[in-house]
């Protein structure tokens, strides 16, 4: 093995640096920009809209009273277009204040200057 030189041995140790960094690429960048987007404050939740659709309503800022859950299915059935709020009694959404849309708990605690 006289035929391997230092250069060689260094190039060989580069090059297992490189290969690491090559793999560990993707990981480190996805790393960084998580931790780029945490410093720069956007969010993860919303986007940095710092709104994020109610839960409760869907979005849509009423909810029908004495409705369970999978009654979206029914909707369809049920609820005719033009009658259906009539038809079916729905109240504001107490959870969003019937804009559908609630403060992003993350953001709300972060409380970016
Ligand atoms: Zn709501
Ligand atoms: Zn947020």
């Amino acid at each position: 093995m006289d035929n391997i030189t230092a250069s060689e041995i260094a190039g060989l140790g580069v090059g297992t640096l490189l290969l690491c960094a090559t793999i560990a690429a993707p990981k480190v960048d996805a790393f960084i920009s998580a931790s780029q987007r945490s410093s720069l404050g956007m969010c993860k939740r919303c986007g940095d809209l710092r709104m994020i659709a109610c839960s409760q309503c869907k979005g849509v800022g009423s909810v029908r009273q004495g409705a369970a859950l999978g009654f979206s299915m029914f909707d369809d059935f049920f609820q005719l277009p033009g009658e259906g709020r009539a038809a079916t009694s729905s109240t504001p959404c107490n959870k969003c204040e019937a804009k559908g849309r609630i403060q992003c708990p993350v953001c709300s605690e972060r409380r970016i200057p």
